[in-house]
């Protein structure tokens, strides 16, 4: 049967054995589940035991594009790469743009699923359906940038597409990630860790295949309807980058400084995207079929040198290794970015863990005596770079940091684990759950931790406005960002499978409403008219909540508990505007109405009656 957007294809890869399978998967499991986040569950939920190590040979590595990822439309360039996670010893899921995906998708494959440990180091080079492991023994310890240009070398392609770790990969920093054309990441939960204990060091794709499509004519018609709404309406994403919202948050109070002590920033304006734009930004750069170009390219010669290869900080990188760390320095800042993207590590978790390790600093939870004697106060640019490359490296005090904040906090005792912002030990994104109930919900319930991407945030659906663009969601009443009811967390819930489905999707949230021009139901629209499916906002929808419960009972097999459901004292505890008791979390209300909402139990545990209705019974059992 011809198949439509995608391959029908899959490789398995056995490091171990150093095999290769090519699997044909029937049309009905892309139509389940999408691609993505979703199929990648299905097969850890099918293959992966429970309870194994997450470092160890057994743990399933899954690169997974979706059924319409290379078509034509803007914003279907992501991909998720999955497996047990290191840093959470829960599910682990993260997606990246780019190019990789789509080029996965052109060499005639729609996902990988890696399994075993090689020998010594390599990497796999798949050009247009032909797999092969190559040595990697050259490129061990070498750093993002050096191994990206050896491979290309080696390979004589310029265009050949690369997803590689660093050495923070080799050395199993437990929050490294994997970069493609250095600048896109598949940031969070470690999987760059994964892909080291593996000794796999990149995986290089090419391929001449383009995805035919159902109806080439409704096809393009949908794409140029939304690329003329975003050319009505471009915004400020190009522009400024994601950093276009420093200055906002830090206006309204909650852009995160000094470890979420304070939420305003007196140095937010040094920061801020319009200050990179005037500075230091050189170019604006794009995944595949994209005209928002929102990433940042920057270039800075004195006192430090980074170069654009490495992209430029986005407004998560800016805020972690910047406000939070009450560093002002924005050259500071894309130098650490530059370093965390050569060492593979996420900016995110490493920002975290420097801002939690300098409130211990602050505290005299730690002295010089322990950091080798770097002076690890808030503001201390020069100290929070030095601390990135140990981190980097495994060096020093950095090899106890490369632990994740939860697993440092308890070796060092003495009350840290006050200081150490995590949920299920992913440390907490840029975003202030205080405030904003959903966010807060997201924050917990999220399977990979604390997750800012786990659902749109409260403020855009607060007015008439901001609520037009989900209306076909059903969701149609505005709600303050701090609304307790049960209408908050439908919202909630309802967003959540909207994230979910574009992570099954591999589509770019900033390309899709809130925040871009495609709509929900141009959407199905698209992937009617690149499938052939027939489908609608209802099945999609259908894919994001199977995801929400699959991902649900993985975490339970691995010993979580609704206990893990929650957030770090901080936050419900401490008021965030002093005096003002709103400005807390109140998660206990919610949390009940939550699991009631998703057909779970009282202990968060989905029930049999809705495994069922989702079609999921199978797959659960196993
Ligand atoms: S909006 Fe930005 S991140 Fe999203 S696809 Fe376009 S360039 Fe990539």
């Amino acid at each position: 049967m011809d198949v439509f957007g995608h391959n029908g294809k899959i490789l398995r890869v056995d490091l171990s054995r150093r095999t290769f399978e090519e699997e044909q998967v029937p049309e009905i499991l892309y139509r389940r589940y999408l691609g993505g986040g979703a199929l990648s569950l299905y097969y850890l939920l099918k293959e992966l035991k429970p309870k194994g190590d997450p470092l160890g040979p057994e743990n399933l590595l899954i690169f997974a594009a979706s059924a319409v990822t290379g078509t034509p439309a803007l914003g279907f360039s992501r991909y998720t790469v999955a497996a047990k996670s290191p840093l959470t010893g829960g599910f682990g899921e993260a997606e990246a743009g780019g190019w990789w995906g789509p080029e996965l998708k052109f060499a005639g494959f729609d996902a990988i699923l890696i399994k075993g440990k090689a020998e010594k180091p390599v990497y796999l080079w798949i050009k247009d359906g032909k797999a092969e492991l190559r040595d990697a023994s050259h490129l061990w310890g070498q750093l993002a940038a050096e191994t990206h240009a050896m491979i290309r070398k080696e390979l004589g392609d310029d265009r050949i597409r690369i997803a590689l770790i660093g050495p923070g990969g080799e050395k199993l920093v437990r929050f490294a990630c994997i970069s493609n054309e250095l600048k896109h990441f598949n940031g969070r939960v470690g999987l760059g860790a994964v892909m080291g204990s593996k000794n796999l060091k990149a995986i290089a794709v090419r391929g001449e295949k383009k995805m035919p499509l159902f109806a080439p004519e409704k096809t393009r018609a949908v794409v140029k309807e939304v690329l003329e709404a975003y050319k009505k309406n471009p915004g400020t994403m190009g522009e400024l980058g994601t950093a276009r919202a420093v200055m906002a948050l830090n206006a309204g109070g909650i852009l995160p400084t000094r470890n979420f002590v304070s939420g305003s920033f007196d140095k937010a304006e040094a920061i801020c995207g319009e200050t990179m734009r005037d500075t230091i930004l050189v170019n604006r750069g794009t995944c595949y079929a994209c005209p928002i170009r929102c990433k940042r390219e920057v270039k800075v010669d004195d006192p430090y040198k980074v170069d654009p290869l490495y992209g430029g900080p986005e407004y998560e990188t800016i805020v972690a290794l910047g406000s939070l760390c009450g560093i002002g320095d924005l050259k500071a800042i894309a130098m650490g970015n530059q370093i965390c993207g050569a060492y593979g590590i996420d900016t995110i978790s490493t920002g975290t863990t420097i801002a939690f390790a300098m409130e211990c600093f602050e505290k005299r939870i730690i002295t010089t005596k322990d950091t080798g004697g770097i002076k690890l106060e808030f503001g201390n640019a020069e100290a929070m770079l030095q601390m990135v490359e140990k981190i980097g490296k495994r060096e020093g005090f950095g090899n106890l940091l490369a632990e994740g904040v939860k697993i440092a906090a308890e070796k060092l005792g003495k009350g840290a684990e006050n200081y150490a912002l995590h949920v299920k030990g992913q440390p907490l994104p840029m975003h202030e759950p205080r405030g904003k109930t959903g966010l807060g919900l997201a924050y917990a319930l999220s399977p990979t931790g604390a997750d800012h991407l786990e659902a749109p945030h409260d403020p855009t659906f607060a007015s008439e406005a901001g609520l037009k663009c989900i209306l076909p969601l059903g969701i149609i009443e505005p709600l303050s960002a701090l609304d307790l009811s049960s209408k908050k967390v439908r919202m909630f819930t309802y967003l959540q499978n909207f994230y979910n489905m574009f992570n099954s999707i591999g589509l770019c949230i900033f390309t899709a409403v809130p925040f871009g021009p495609l709509p929900p139901n141009a959407l199905v629209d698209y992937v009617n008219a690149a499938t052939g499916w027939e489908t609608s906002l209802w099945e999609l929808m259908k894919v994001g909540e199977r995801h929400s419960n699959m991902a649900r009972i993985f975490n339970l097999r691995e010993g979580f508990t609704a206990k893990d459901d929650t957030l770090p004292k901080r936050f419900t505890d401490v008021e965030q505007i002093p005096g003002n008791k709103k400005s807390k979390v109140p998660l206990s209300k919610m949390m009940p109405k939550y699991y009631h909402l998703r057909g779970w139990d009282s202990y968060g545990v989905p029930t049999k009656r809705i495994l069922k209705k989702l079609d999921l019974e199978d797959v659960v059992k196993t």
